[in-house]
């Protein structure tokens, strides 16, 4: 049995000694911990250790101290002295062993590593005390044993006979948090907060359990710890990483010097002043603080561990995957930089290497929530259809591909010619676009955990996730739009090897969909125009922040538009060059500022003439209207906007709302008059809510059938993911039959929602109409993969088409799968008659009913049953 198993068992039936009452000096050196006054710390603890006292505490709290200001040496001292007079330590040994390595001791520390091993295993009685219990499991846990139990026998049975041990607290949710199990480190800091609310220790972890989940919690989280202890450095730390999130790279750097100060040795912190290093493309100062990082404990792979993820969550994956391969040649059992590899190499598309390395990590750490989350998606991708054209593979459910698959592809090939060809870039190796249609599974691929509810699709650089219609309920966005945009920032990406901030990858995206149709993409609006006359109008050398912190999501949503608009604006007035300078010298290694003054000049005049840009552009929007609030009381009556309008006819706001209040009182005609007013004023924009769908409702209501039509069409032309108005225009254009442009409302149908039958059904018939019989046999197809309502009509229409494209005999299968169906289907028959007239005139009188009522499909598929009708425009 390994020694782990045995200590497990061992530790259920151990009976816990209970610990020496915590000396009331103990509690005051803990509170100069806690608010950082480490220097007197040390010296209050020096005082005791050399005084002699009895308690093993003293020396482990001057041993905490001087790590971490970074004096191994010193703590080394104290280690050696103590651990003659207290062997039974655990926890002392392992302060021993930290000492070790940071006195550049390798091969002692992991001698004494070996020795607490050797010591559990001889002896294990003498070392139950709760402390040495919380060592154990700690102990443990960097070994990579079983989390599960060591939570459980180690750090549960210490909080169960002492509900107060902050350690076992700590220990317990650090180790939670290592495995993402943010549920378990929330519960387990609960508790810790009622025994230490003062500790930031405790402030700093609930900041991590928060992290991904709610980032403003997180945030106070960490002010509290720092408001408590300015100098806690793990806390510094974090505040550090969150500001490189931030683009904030001044302020983190600042934040790592004063960690420094702190501490000089803080490898963490050379690692992450490496990061900022190599985001400024000065790629040698990056390896010279990577060294530094490395001169005491230089087997720490933690380091490039850390360094590697940084640079993977700026979207170098690439670089982020180099450096965990140097943390695993430190330490080739070391989990997180594997866990972390396998992610780097699923988002740059070498799934192979990516899954099998998450497979070892799930079996290595059954714990690891997302290792398990991804090597249980991994099983269902397998049973995805893959599609291969053009350097794209495109991966979904094979349900889906047999329905629109093919659309999907030619949209992306589309995408992938206009856009490379006006990026001039050549991508050397394939596009992965993986459709899920289900959204926790394309939030497990993207995330690595469920959540990220607001995402379509998320574009790592040349792989590519997005969200299938079928995960988006009623009323799904439009999947061209989204995949035009995610295909962009592969090429923006690709273009700059991955180095842009987030705001010109989404500026440039969303230009291109506007490129692409006018319809898709961002598009000014009532509140964007408030917005860009206010000061939610971000200068351009700002933007970042608009997408790391803003405050709401409108302010999330405006920051797409208005980035947009600096893509925009760049093109009116510097040319699109413009835009290829400013990539190519991101490619470069330049940071975005230099990059743009490299292109268009001084920053502050870009900021200042790109207000004057904006402010035009929402100044120019519906001129005629008055859009001032000012007069608007907080819940205004009708009487009130009445009032208003009398004042101001032209007042936007109290007209809106008026249409909106008549129209859900069904007042029509009064609801036209506002609505019409506003049609007047140029100010419809096809947003969701825009008072044009409501006219071209309220026209409908009062029978207005041109009215409306015209209603809609504009509504149409400036949205492209309503259904409803599709949906509408096809049974208006039905009734007039105006094939042809049934057919387009019916194709934009699908562009949204293709696994409804009702599109493929009206682009079907139109085609039909217009001759285009290629057209009806895909839309066909597409419904006969949907459990068809009426089966028999759709393979008689599909036998009529190929019929039209002189393929006799598709025509004739098809007519018997419909007859299978419906044996009586006359139409059927007369089909059948007129095809076998066509091509063999003997046989017409062949009895058609003693070959199908009695076959199933399947055999009316064989040559055998057809092939005599030698049909010879195959
Ligand atoms: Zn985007």
């Amino acid at each position: 049995m390994r020694l782990f198993d045995w200590l497990c068992r061992f530790a259920a039936m151990m009976i816990v000694i209970h610990s020496l009452a915590i000396a009331s000096d103990l509690d005051d050196v803990q509170k100069l911990i806690n608010t950082g006054k480490y220097e007197e710390a040390e010296a209050f603890a020096t005082e005791q250790v050399e005084r002699g006292i009895w308690n093993e505490r003293w020396p482990k709290t001057l041993m905490q101290v001087q790590l971490t200001q970074g004096k191994p040496e010193p703590a080394l001292k104290v280690y050696e002295d103590a651990i003659k007079r207290y062997p039974t330590s655990l926890s002392l040994r392992m302060l021993g062993v930290e000492a070790l390595r940071r006195c550049g001791k390798a091969d002692e520390a992991s001698a004494a590593n070996n020795q607490i091993l050797l010591l559990m295993q001889t002896a294990p009685s003498r070392y139950a005390s709760r402390d040495n219990l919380v060592a154990m499991g700690q102990y443990f846990a960097a070994k990579g044993e079983d989390a599960r139990q060591i939570l459980e026998l180690f750090f549960d049975r210490v909080l169960d006979s002492d509900p107060t041990h902050l350690g076992a607290c700590l220990a317990s949710a650090e180790l939670a948090l290592s495995k993402n199990d943010f549920q378990v480190a929330a519960d387990t800091l609960k508790r810790a907060l009622e025994i230490a609310p003062e500790n930031p220790a405790v402030h700093y972890q609930l900041a991590r359990t928060w992290a991904t989940s709610d980032r403003i919690r997180s945030n106070q989280s960490l002010q509290t710890a720092l408001d408590l202890n300015p100098r806690h450095p793990p806390s510094l730390l974090l505040k550090a990483e969150k500001a490189i999130d931030g683009e904030q790279y001044e302020a983190a750097a600042a934040i790592l010097d004063f960690l420094l100060s702190i501490n000089p040795n803080h490898q963490e912190a050379f690692g992450l002043k490496a990061v900022i290093a190599h985001l400024a493309g000065d790629f040698e100062a990056e390896a010279s603080l990577r060294q530094k990082a490395l001169t005491t404990w230089g087997e720490n792979p933690n380091v490039d561990h850390l360094i590697g993820k940084k640079l993977s969550e700026k979207y170098r994956f690439t670089e982020g995957a180099a450096y965990q391969r140097r943390a695993l040649e430190l330490d080739s059992g070391f989990v997180p930089a594997k866990f972390q590899l396998s992610q780097d190499l699923l988002r740059i598309g070498q799934n192979e290497v990516g899954w099998e390395l998450a497979k070892q990590v799930a079996d290595e750490d059954p714990y690891n929530v997302v290792a398990i989350n991804l090597l249980n998606l991994n099983s269902k991708l397998s049973q995805f259809a893959s599609i291969e054209e053009n350097g794209i593979i495109l991966r979904m459910s094979s349900d889906e591909a047999g329905i629109y698959g093919q659309s999907v592809m030619d949209l992306l090939s589309e995408a992938k010619n206009t856009l490379c060809d006006k990026y001039q870039i050549t991508p050397n190796a394939p596009i992965i676009v993986e459709i899920y249609p289900d959204q926790k599974d394309f939030a497990i691929r993207t995330f690595g955990v469920p959540g990220g509810a607001g995402f379509l699709g998320v574009c790592f650089g040349r792989v590519i996730t997005a969200n299938s219609p079928a995960s988006q309920g009623q009323s799904p966005s439009n999947w061209k739009s989204v995949l035009w945009h995610e295909f962009c920032h592969v090429v923006t990406l690709e273009k700059t090897k991955n180095r842009m901030p987030r705001w010109l990858s989404e500026g440039i995206s969303v230009y291109e969909e506007r490129q692409r149709d006018p319809a898709w993409g961002e598009k000014i609006t009532p509140i964007y125009r408030e917005m860009l006359l206010s000061e939610s109008l971000t200068p351009v050398s700002e933007l970042s922040n608009a997408f790391l912190s803003p405050p709401s999501a409108i302010h999330l949503q405006f920051a797409y538009y208005q980035s947009s608009l600096v893509i925009d604006f760049l093109v009116d007035n510097h040319g699109s060059e413009s835009v290829l300078v400013i990539l190519d010298a991101l490619a470069d290694g330049l940071n975005i500022s230099d990059a743009l003054e490299k292109s268009v000049g001084s920053l502050d005049r870009l900021d200042a003439e790109f207000q004057i840009y904006a402010q035009k552009i929402a100044n120019e929007f519906a001129p005629d209207a008055d859009w001032t609030r000012d007069n608007i009381p907080e819940s205004p009556s009708t009487e009130d906007l009445e009032r208003i309008i009398q004042e101001t006819p032209n007042h936007y706001w109290a007209l809106r709302t008026l249409a909106e209040k008549s129209y859900s009182l069904g007042q029509f005609e009064a609801a036209k008059v506002y609505l019409e007013t506003l049609e007047n004023l140029n100010c419809f924009t096809g947003e969701s809510g825009d008072p044009l769908y409501l006219l071209a409702n309220t026209r409908q209501q009062l029978g207005d059938a041109l009215g409306e039509q015209a209603a809609r069409e504009q509504y149409d032309q400036l949205n492209s993911n309503s259904l409803a108005t599709l949906r509408r225009l096809i049974e208006i254009f039905s009734e007039q039959s105006q094939w042809d442009r049934v057919l387009e409302v019916a194709e934009k149908f699908l562009s949204i929602h293709p696994l409804l039958e009702e599109g493929h059904l009206a682009l079907a018939n139109a085609a039909e109409r217009q001759n285009q019989p290629e057209k009806t046999i895909s839309a066909l197809n597409a419904i006969s993969q949907m459990a068809p309502v009426d089966p028999a009509l759709i393979h008689y229409q599909l036998a009529k088409a190929h019929h039209a494209l002189g393929q006799n005999q598709e025509a004739k299968r098809h007519i018997l799968l419909s007859l299978a169906e419906a044996p009586r289907y006359r139409e059927a028959h007369q089909l059948f008659r007129k095809i076998i007239k066509e091509t063999n005139p003997i046989e017409q009188d062949q009895d058609l009913n003693s070959k199908v009522n009695t076959d199933s499909p399947e055999s009316n598929q064989d040559q055998s049953t057809t092939s005599k009708d030698g049909s010879a425009n195959e």
